[in-house]
């Protein structure tokens, strides 16, 4: 089968579980998921499910990666948003088509140079990476409408609240053994959280590998 209709496929079915902003669905049939794996996996890229990038760390399943840019949009569209966890950049390329600004943080060296690469073949140009410990943040690019993690903290750092700007929305997985999605709005007078869903990501740890 084509690549556009096991595509098309994928996104039959994250309409049966539950997405269903169209802006969301749009984005992720146009965007080529296969070019974010390596050739020994491409072939599995419009499965529904999480896929090895190397370094012990993982592609997000479609669902979740639909589910938690829906969160993130869900009270508006975002102009000024910070990503956690670039990894292999396919959620950073279905978030630099929904929002105006893209700031993304990856810990492993190698992962970010390839995103690198695969975000100017695509020509998204309103995206900046950076190799950092994302727990901190982007201070200097902040207040951030949107922060989407896709690596999971025990607790949510207090950098990243601060990082919010008002009406803000963090959208980030939450635990240890059992992790939960968590969005959290910042209010006049401070923050709302909503328990979305169980999941299970890879740990957000601290410091950087070269
Ligand atoms: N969004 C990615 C998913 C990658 S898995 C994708 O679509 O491919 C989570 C990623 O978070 C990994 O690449 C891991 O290296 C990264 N990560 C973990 N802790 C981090 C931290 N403190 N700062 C930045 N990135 C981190």
């Amino acid at each position: 089968m084509t690549s556009q209709r096991t595509r098309e496929r994928l996104i039959g079915r994250l309409v049966e579980q539950g997405i269903s902003n169209p802006g969301v669905l749009d984005v992720m049939r146009s965007t080529p998921r296969h070019l974010f794996l390596d050739e020994a996996m491409a072939h599995r890229a419009y499965e529904d499910t999480a896929l090895p990038i190397g370094y012990q760390q993982t592609l997000s399943q479609p669902y979740i990666v639909a589910r938690m840019t829906e969160l993130l949009l869900e009270h508006g569209p975002r102009a000024r948003v910070l990503e956690l966890g670039t990894g292999s950049g396919y959620q950073t390329a279905v978030l630099a088509q929904l929002v105006d600004q893209l700031w993304s943080v990856e810990r492993i060296k190698p992962l970010l140079d390839r995103a690198r690469q695969r975000l100017r073949q695509l020509r998204l140009r309103n995206v900046q990476l950076r190799h950092a410990d994302g727990g901190l943040g982007w201070e200097e690019a902040g207040p951030f409408d949107g922060i989407l993690s896709t690596a999971a903290p025990e607790r949510i750092p207090e950098e990243l609240l601060q990082q919010l700007a008002p009406g803000g929305c963090l959208v980030i997985p939450v635990g240890g053994a059992s992790q939960h999605l968590q969005q959290v709005t910042r209010t006049s007078d401070g923050f709302e959280t909503r328990i979305v869903e169980a999941v299970r990501f890879v740990p957000l740890r601290p410091g950087t590998v070269r």
